[in-house]
């Protein structure tokens, strides 16, 4: 893909799903991947396969809540690499179906502290070294539920909301500083994350909550991680050379319907 190969990318929550074949894809593409993801084990199996195939890529430890391990996430880029040229924020965590009312103060706090503040932390980070190169592009994971509500994951859906509003925001901050900020919107995509949902409160099909944007595929089938992989590549690549400020669904035609 045009533009990729040499450069320096980073990905968060790289050790599993989305997160992992979007650090295998850029490393496809010839870039240096920073692997960076809260669990050590999983992000080093991702360094070994991109290793495997002869690509290149660094592991990092982060918890993307905590501004000081994600500055040192950024630091590693810089120290291995020389820079940084492309973030995929996509660590993201996805617990606790349940109504609104039901939601415990200390898991609300959790999620939004993973999936917004860990987006924006990561941006802030990213950003300063991205302006001082003159270039850079963003990709933040977001999700169909940061585009239409979902009954029972109101903490999830209004942080991916926050996704989408920082996405925008921080792309007409950086407009014309050379910096291209956009988002992914996944439909439903199988990975571990789909899974920890019936960890919640409840199971979905139990609750009486209208879940079928959760389920209701227009191409009748959930996705692949890389299917996403592709997408996020695309964004950054020179052929999205004019887009930015972008949320994209790539949903199977959830969005449209
Ligand atoms: P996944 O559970 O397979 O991967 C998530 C990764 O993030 C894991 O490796 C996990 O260890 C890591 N992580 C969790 N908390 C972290 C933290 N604090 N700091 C750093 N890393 C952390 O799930 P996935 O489906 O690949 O999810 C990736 C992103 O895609 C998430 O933001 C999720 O909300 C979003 N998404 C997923 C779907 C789906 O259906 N799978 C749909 C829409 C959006």
């Amino acid at each position: 893909m045009n533009g990729i190969s040499g450069k320096t990318a980073v990905v968060t929550g790289a050790g599993s799903g989305i997160g992992r074949a979007t650090a295998e894809r850029f490393a496809a593409e010839g870039a240096n991947v920073v692997v960076a993801d809260v669990v050590e084990e999983t992000g080093r199996e991702t360094v070994e396969s991109i290793e495997d195939d002869g690509g290149e890529a660094t592991f990092v430890e982060v918890d993307v809540s905590d501004t000081e391990s994600v500055e040192r996430m950024v630091d590693t880029a810089v120290e291995e690499y020389g820079g940084l040229d492309f973030a995929n924020n996509n660590a993201g965590i996805l617990t606790g179906f349940a109504g609104v009312t039901d939601i415990e103060e200390e898991q609300w706090d959790r999620l939004i502290d993973i999936n917004l503040k860990g987006v924006w932390a990561c941006m802030k980070a990213e950003l300063p070294v991205m302006e001082a190169q003159g270039s850079g592009a963003i990709v933040n994971t977001a999700s169909e539920a940061g585009l239409v509500g979902m009954g029972g994951l109101a903490s999830y859906s209004a942080s991916k909301h926050g996704v989408v509003g920082l996405t925008k925001t921080v792309a007409l901050e950086y407009a014309s500083r050379g910096i291209r900020v956009n988002a992914v919107a996944p439909g439903p995509t199988d990975t571990n994350i789909q899974s920890g949902m019936s960890g919640g409160s409840g199971d979905p099909s139990s609750m009486p909550f209208d879940t079928s944007a959760m389920v209701d595929v227009p191409m009748g089938r959930t996705a692949e991680p890389e299917e996403m992989a592709g997408v996020v590549a695309f964004l950054c690549s020179e052929d999205a050379s004019y887009v930015t400020g972008h949320t994209l669904p790539v949903d199977g035609g959830q969005a449209a319907d």
